[in-house]
């Protein structure tokens, strides 16, 4: 990135913002930045109990995650360039996403996943993920690519949730049409999501 962006500023987007939709770009240099932002994203997805967040959710175009699917706070995983290697098994679970508060729907992924990144420090690894990590690599490599857990739903559960995003839609146009930006004036997640931190709301 030729800019860095003020980190303070940065929230996360909310469906349909068409930031959403872009494709990230991969990262060529490694600097001091990215653990600023590694901290200010671990932030956001912990202010609104998410389990990952992508760059494009808060509306920067690089190929940069944080996730922490276990149940300590202190165990944030940082991610550069992440690729899934290979897929194995198919398992349906809902999916929540905190660019879509609130909505929740089976999604298919693939059971076991095996992935690689790069870290903070420039060292590239290579892993197994399986259960809820595995459902975050692959919801978040989405994001990256421009993605949403919507995209993935069946026909019968896009009947279900056709409502909510339509008033997602709507929230978008009212947030658009005042003076400002869409996404420092879109609601937060109402209090009662907030407890359900262990689903993959990434
Ligand atoms: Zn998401």
């Amino acid at each position: 990135m030729s800019k860095h962006p003020k980190l303070e500023t940065l929230r996360i987007l909310h469906y349909p913002d068409p930031r959403l939709r872009e494709r990230a770009a991969e990262i060529r240099a490694i600097d001091g930045f990215l653990q600023e932002l590694a901290h200010r994203m671990d932030e956001l997805m912990k202010e609104a109990g998410g389990v990952g967040l992508a760059a494009t959710q808060v509306g920067l175009g690089i190929r940069f995650i944080v996730m922490n699917p276990t149940p300590e706070p202190d165990k944030v995983q940082t991610y550069i360039n992440p690729v899934i290697l290979s897929r194995e098994g198919k398992v349906m679970e809902e999916e929540g996403c905190l660019s879509l508060p609130g909505l929740f729907a089976k999604v298919r992924r693939a059971e076991r996943v095996r992935v690689r990144a790069q870290l903070p420090n420039g060292e590239t690894v290579e892993m197994e993920a399986d259960g809820l990590a595995a459902r975050a690599w692959q919801h978040e490599i989405d994001h990256l690519d421009g993605g949403l857990f919507v995209d993935r739903v069946g026909p019968a559960a896009r009947i279900i949730i056709r409502n909510q995003l339509k008033a997602f839609e709507e929230d978008f146009r009212q947030a658009s049409s005042h003076v400002g930006t869409a996404e420092s004036d879109a609601p937060p997640a109402p209090a009662s999501e907030k407890t359900r931190t262990r689903k993959a709301r990434t």
